[in-house]
């Protein structure tokens, strides 16, 4: 009946979301862990308790914002720069980059004008992206950062040098619990498809297996005071 098929489908949404909240926890824990992994080598200078406070609050902050699901439209957007996000992200995931023995290169010019976004969810496709870039790299490598503006956009370019993604699965990439690694959601594309999607941008990887991987995303400069 409708109603039988309405149930299923809240029992399907309701468990792609705990797994979607699962995934989100999932990143600052595997963060926290390259910390203490770090720690236990001696190799943690108290600079990072900085960035291990942000990372447990980030986690308060997903629980949080857990309760708060059934608010709809939970964007909030205001002007960011993109650089200092980049950044930040990158400072989260140096310790995972170290232990992949991965070199992260950054370039990004410093004059790009503020992007109107929301700026935890950007984050989160930063993170997202360069997180599967880290992982693509098992036996190090190095990991290309690059922003610029082109016209009437800002496009970002996460290029790294790992196992590459076989021309038959590049139809699926972004389709939900679609993962290659043990531990993986198969979330991380999906949802970073989603947040690029909700600010008007795009979002297109190019891959050749056994080579590497270039994520670009791009945003309209001119979109910003839409939403
Ligand atoms: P997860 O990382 O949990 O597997 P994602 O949605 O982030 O989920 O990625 C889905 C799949 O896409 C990965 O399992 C991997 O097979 C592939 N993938 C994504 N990014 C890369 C990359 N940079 N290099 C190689 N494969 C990638
Ligand atoms: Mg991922």
């Amino acid at each position: 009946s409708e109603e039988l098929l309405r149930k299923s489908e809240k029992l399907a949404v309701v468990g792609q979301l705990a797994a979607g909240v699962a995934h989100e926890i999932r990143n600052p824990l595997t963060s926290l862990k390259g910390f203490i992994q770090l720690l236990k080598e001696g190799k943690c200078n108290e600079t990072y308790f900085d960035i291990i406070e942000a990372e447990l609050e980030r986690l308060n902050e997903i629980v949080n914002e857990f309760l708060l699901l059934g608010k709809p439209n939970p964007t909030k957007k205001t002007y960011n720069h993109v650089s200092e996000m980049l950044q930040h992200v990158v400072k989260l995931l140096e310790g995972q980059a170290l232990l992949h023995h991965v070199t992260v290169q950054c370039f990004v010019d410093e004059q790009l004008p503020p992007l109107y976004c929301d700026e935890n969810q950007l984050k989160q496709v930063f993170i997202n992206i360069i997180k599967n870039a880290i992982e693509a790299m098992p036996n190090g490598g190095i990991l290309r950062i690059e922003a610029r503006q082109r016209l009437d956009s800002i496009f970002i370019c996460i290029t790294d040098e790992g196992c590459g993604i076989p021309k038959e699965r590049m139809a699926t990439l972004g389709e939900p619990f679609y993962s290659t690694k043990e531990k993986g959601t198969g979330l991380g594309l999906m949802v970073s498809f989603k947040i690029v999607e909700a600010h008007g941008g795009e979002m297109k990887i190019h891959s050749e297996e056994g080579k590497g991987t270039t994520v670009c995303l791009c945003f309209p400069i001119s979109s910003k005071r839409e939403g």
